[in-house]
């Protein structure tokens, strides 16, 4: 065993082609310090050198091809800049030419007129005639036709690499030195019976067909095998986290439903609850029932009644005793929540406030005191919920809305605030595409709401180009005169930008001179904020037709007769977004719109987008998109769990194999929780090592 691990954790100084000046440089760049970390380092994408192609085949929709023939003619043409070394290479289909910006000097040297070359690179077009510019170039001889054989991996690199010879060739020619002998070395991370399961490939041989595949076959098994255990001990330590606390934190346990909740469901609910609401309350109820905590991320598309399933969880909270805190992301939602849970629990003996940033001293001294002696049941609020003065006389149940606003460590410093932590549910609207969910909120039980209450029509959304403002505008006109209401949105991303303030007071204007008949108001995040609550009271009072405003609308309000939203310079906004500012209207039986607006010209990602918001009202397809388009880094909710640092895994591509890993992780935990039996032995191993390897594993949920 010791020689074993001794083999590959010698320094990489010590192979051959290293030495000490390029270990320096594979330490400093790369992180590579020992053989292990080389062979760990695996290429970024592999090209296809298996087959050469004919001249006359060359077309421009090629990649990178590879053909062979006789160069012939070098010449250095032009002066200065615009210097150039051209030849051409013919087989004996035709000619192609090849050209050289850089270098010019040596590879004019060094080519050899007349004899064979395998040349690789892809084909363009100039003045009509098809080349390559920069080609890589092999002689044709035995040796260099076995190198290029089959698929050939590329690794990244540095230019202080490339400078000492260590460009992706480099870095392959040195895998080929390392690879066939330390694989040898390599110890399984995955027990027979999983391997033997999911017919994945030993590690030894993975390891093998990563750095130098024999084919795309053995190279896709590879990466499959690789893939499943990265993602498979990440999914192991994050269930094990969750085991372990809810193993060692008690929570409080709600026994009963009681006259609270049973009068506020037989006599105050507004409307009978869909069934994705009545399933959610019970698995909520169920969990709070258990002594456990429960943590848990209730997900369900914008609309779809989440406030409801946390007021009635509330009220079980309440009829055991206990306080609880709502709190949203931004003020004018915390108000928003505070006015629609006073309305629906108008006339139950419940005491229910808000606290927020403009709370005044004085109403905020009577409202904590009024917190901690236990007077108030229910507190809606924003992020100042969390300051240390503010202290429960017995706080059950925290609901935290649009959670992706929210740091963890926020949660956390929520739970200190009793000894025994209170029930945590965390709401999110933000479409998290399931394998991501597992993977960042793998510590979480999920609910998910996933059906809309009765009689809402999808929202009909169009594309338009600014150039048709004025048939938008008619548009407009006409459901306003139906009695309608419409959000008109800019993009003011930073709330300093000059040039973006001033395109939406511009909008304002020109939006008021369209249309004189109706009243409109400005809303932004500069507005002091009583500025802003009052429009908005007067925009839900109907006595305001037309929002102009900018995203501080975009997650949670609610009002149900808006029917249109028109969004300006779409092309600037991330696809959740649209679909967060989309869900603000939809929220009636009545027919609502979108209105996607952009200039003609479009890059492709936003094209991408927009077709995507046109094509769908479907969150999850959204995300799905989104995850494409923009890597899981960018998400919305991802930034704040840290570096997933996956070497091999593509979250946005590899779902099927996240489930896999989830599957098989559970599996694993169910049966050997404590992984002592004997055919878990490799993963408790393996686990340990991993531990001792990244540290601290807890930063990812
Ligand atoms: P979200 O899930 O986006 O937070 P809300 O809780 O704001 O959604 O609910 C959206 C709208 O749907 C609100 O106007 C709410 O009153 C209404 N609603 C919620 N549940 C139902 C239901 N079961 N039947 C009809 N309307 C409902
Ligand atoms: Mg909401």
């Amino acid at each position: 065993m010791n020689s074993v691990s001794s083999f590959l954790e010698t320094p990489v100084e010590y192979l051959k082609r290293v030495g000490p000046q390029r270990a320096e440089v594979l330490k400093k760049e790369l992180g590579i310090f020992t053989y292990s970390d080389l062979l760990h380092f695996f290429p970024f994408r592999y090209i296809d050198r298996t087959r050469f192609y004919k001249i006359k085949e060359v077309s421009e929709e090629l990649p990178y091809i590879q053909l062979s023939g006789k160069i012939t003619n070098p010449r250095i043409l032009g002066q200065k800049r615009g210097m150039r070394l051209v030849a051409e290479l013919s087989d004996e289909t035709g000619v192609i030419e090849l050209v050289w910006f850089q270098g010019i000097k040596w590879i004019s040297k060094t080519l050899r007129p007349g004899i064979e070359y395998i040349v690789f690179g892809k084909p363009s077009v100039f003045n009509g005639k098809f080349n390559i510019s920069h080609p890589a170039l092999e002689e044709k001889t035995d040796e260099n036709m076995e190198l290029v054989k089959g698929l050939q991996p590329v690794y990244s690199t540095t230019e202080l690499l490339k400078l000492k010879g260590l460009d992706s060739t480099g870095i392959l020619k040195l895998q080929r030195s390392l690879v066939p002998l330390a694989v040898n070395y390599v110890n399984e991370t995955l027990p027979e019976w999983i391997t033997a399961k999911l017919q994945l490939m030993p590690l030894k041989e993975a390891m093998k067909h990563i750095h130098l595949p024999a084919g795309n076959e053995m190279l896709a098994q590879a990466q499959r095998r690789l893939k499943f255990e990265e993602l498979f001990y990440l999914q192991l330590n994050m269930l094990r986290q969750k085991i372990n606390r809810e193993a060692e934190v008690k929570g409080f346990t709600f026994s009963h439903v009681g006259k609270t909740f049973n009068d506020f469901y037989n006599i105050h609910l507004p409307f009978p609850l869909t069934s994705a609401q009545k399933k959610v309350v019970k698995e909520i109820r169920r969990d709070m029932g258990t002594g456990k905590q429960m943590n848990r991320l209730l997900q369900g598309d914008v609309g779809s009644g989440k406030t409801l399933v946390a007021l009635l969880n509330m009220l079980i909270a309440i009829d055991n005793g206990y306080q609880c805190c709502l709190m949203a992301p931004t003020e004018i939602l915390a108000v928003q929540h505070f006015a629609t849970l006073k309305e629906l629990l108008a006339g139950m003996p419940i005491e229910l406030d808000i606290i927020t940033g403009s709370t005044k001293k004085r109403e905020k001294k009577k409202l904590l005191d009024k917190l901690e002696t236990g007077v108030l049941h229910i507190i809606t609020g924003t992020h100042a919920l969390i300051e240390d003065a503010v202290k429960f006389k017995r706080l059950g149940l925290v609901v935290i809305d649009e959670q992706h606003r929210f740091g963890v460590a926020q949660r956390a410093r929520m739970w200190q605030k009793n000894e025994t932590p209170p029930h945590v549910l965390v709401m999110t609207a933000t479409p998290i595409p399931r394998t991501l969910a597992m993977t960042f909120y793998g510590d979480l039980d999920v609910s998910v709401v996933d059906e809309m209450p009765p009689g809402r029509k999808p929202v009909k959304t169009v594309h338009s180009y600014d150039n048709r403002r004025s048939e938008v505008y008619g548009f407009i006109k006409k459901e306003i005169e139906a009695g309608r209401q419409a959000y008109i949105l800019y993009p003011l991303i930073e709330e300093s930008e000059k040039s973006d303030l001033e395109d939406l007071v511009s909008g304002f204007e020109e939006i008021q001179k369209a249309f004189p008949a109706y009243r409109s108001a400005m809303i932004h995040g500069r507005l002091k904020f009583a500025e802003r609550e009052k429009i908005m009271n007067l925009f839900a009072k109907n006595e305001i037709q037309i929002l102009v405003a900018t995203t501080v609308i975009e997650v949670g309000v609610n009002v149900p007769n808006a029917s249109i939203i028109l969004i300006e310079s779409a092309q600037r906004f991330g696809l959740s977004q649209l679909h967060q500012l989309r869900g603000r209207v939809g929220r009636s039986s009545c027919q609502s719109y979108c209105i996607l607006m952009t200039p003609y010209k479009l890059g492709s990602d936003a094209r991408a987008r927009i077709q995507t918001m046109v094509q769908t009202t479907d969150g999850f397809e959204i995300s799905e998109q989104d995850l494409k388009l923009r890597g899981p880094g960018d998400l919305a909710g991802t930034q704040q769990s840290g570096v997933l640092d996956l070497k091999i895994s593509d979250l946005a591509r590899d779902g099927i194999i996240v489930k896999q890993a989830r599957i098989i992780a559970e599996e694993v935990l169910a049966e050997d929780r404590e992984l002592r039996l004997g055919k878990n032995k490799i993963i408790a191993l393996q686990l340990a090592r991993l531990e001792k390897e990244k540290g601290n594993w807890s930063r990812i949920s």
